[in-house]
């Protein structure tokens, strides 16, 4: 058993964690291979939505089926361990304990018979830093697991409660980052902006990390709109490297659904909210998250969302329709929805959001940008796909070099791509 693949479902955590996963099987003299010709497959899986926990416990049964041994890893071992082992895996682990997973295999291939290794929770919170990075982008832990159980959320039964990371173990891991070659760097957590680790909150830790040399862009996700300080946006007002970019999750419009979600503030309280972050950074981006048809949502609640997405406008949205999460308080809710309404719903918001979208990149034609470049665009012969720092995607003319920082003036929205030319370039053609 000496070839692995890595099969990842969910968010950022579980990419960063498939990450470091890697990177301790291959110190261990495993080798990666496809899921096709592996030994034995890691499945790094998600129970945030239904069909992401259906769709990862089919894998498990059919890599089963193909011969293979299956190590299922992430969320759903949290709450579902005992079927994970019913349907096929041979070994759980959960998401605390990816620092030892090399120990676990070894021990597991000594008895060969399906086992939880999900007490196998280390007394201290481990936060493995990325030795090797595989691309100029790379996400870094600052906190793990989260206190604030809105009610529809399976985050805090899987991850944990909230450990924030110390904050100079953050900075050697950024250093060592930049010092490869890494151009944007991703702060994650569930609940970015309550980091403290005992010393510093959220607003220095950027501040610390605004001092590292190097030329590099800093990211982070996700905020919740809860406590979102204003000193937070101060210290990305005086910084260079920090993205004005805010992904400021809504998940509904409506005070009453807002309460019955348990997310602890209202429509009125989160609309100053990124009026506030305008008001201090016009540049701002601001993206969210979206739950339609929640148990208890009626049409006036609905029509609270289409208002606040009118007025904010958001440059982005991931909409999803409730999905109803075992032993979750909102699943235990009067009032829950047909498919067929939270559907009717989904459609009717993704148009409204649709419009904002497109009006806030129309408003972008002229305006040049300095933006990094990620990859050439395989769809678009001659073309790079860049982003700005605050993580607008760009089509630009002309193959740059991955990881250069370019200037570029925005020329066109095609569909929903906008289209730019390097200053450069554009000046040479000139002369
Ligand atoms: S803040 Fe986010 S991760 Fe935490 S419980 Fe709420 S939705 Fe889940």
């Amino acid at each position: 058993m000496k070839k692995f693949s890595i099969i990842t479902f969910g968010c950022q955590m579980n990419v960063r964690d498939s990450h470091i996963i890697r990177e301790k099987l291959l110190e261990e003299n495993y080798i990666e291979e496809s899921p096709e010709n592996c030994d034995f497959v890691v499945i790094n899986t998600c129970s945030v939505r239904k069909k992401a926990e259906n769709k990862a416990k089919v894998y498990v049964r059919e890599y089963k089926k193909k011969g293979k041994s299956v190590i299922v890893a992430g969320c759903i071992p949290h709450h579902d361990e005992k079927n994970l082992l019913k349907i096929g895996a041979d070994i759980v682990i959960g998401t605390k304990n990816y620092a030892f997973i090399h120990k676990i295999i070894k021990e597991w291939q000594n008895q060969k018979k399906p086992e939880s290794f999900l007490n196998r929770t280390p007394k201290k919170e481990i936060f493995e830093p990325i030795k090797k990075p595989e691309d100029i982008s790379t996400f870094v832990d600052i906190m793990h697991g989260c206190d604030n159980f809105c009610s529809f959320c399976v985050v805090p039964y899987t991850r944990g409660r909230e450990v924030s990371r110390d904050a100079f173990e953050i900075i050697e891991e950024i250093k060592c980052l930049v010092k490869q070659g890494v151009k944007e760097i991703t702060l994650i957590g569930q609940n970015v902006n309550s980091y403290f680790d005992g010393k510093y909150d959220f607003a220095e830790l950027l501040a610390i990390i605004e001092e590292i040399p190097g030329k590099f862009w800093v990211k982070y996700s996700s905020p919740n709109p809860r406590d979102f300080s204003y000193k937070v946006i101060k210290t990305i007002k005086n910084s260079e490297k920090i993205s004005r970019w805010f992904h400021m999750p809504l998940q509904s419009g409506s005070t009453k659904v807002l309460k019955l979600m348990k997310r602890d503030y209202t429509k009125e309280e989160y609309l100053d909210l990124i009026n506030l972050i305008r008001g201090e950074l016009p540049e701002a981006v601001i993206t969210t998250d979206t739950i339609t048809g929640f148990p208890g949502e009626d049409e006036k609640d609905f029509e609270e969302t289409l208002d606040v997405v009118r007025k904010v406008k958001f440059d982005m949205a991931f909409m999803f329709k409730y999905s109803r999460r075992p032993r979750t308080p909102a699943s235990f809710l009067k009032n829950q929805l047909s498919e067929r309404v939270k559907a009717e719903r989904l459609d009717k918001l993704i148009k409204e959001v649709t419009k904002g979208i497109l009006e806030r990149r129309k408003e972008r034609i002229g305006k040049v940008y300095e933006i990094l470049i990620l990859e050439k665009a395989e769809k678009y012969r001659g073309y790079s796909k860049g982003i700005t720092r605050e993580n607008v995607k760009i089509l630009i003319k002309g193959e740059f070099e991955k990881g250069a920082f370019i200037t570029c003036k925005i020329k066109e929205l095609k569909g929903h791509s906008l289209i730019g030319e390097n200053l450069k370039e554009a000046q040479k053609c000139i002369l």
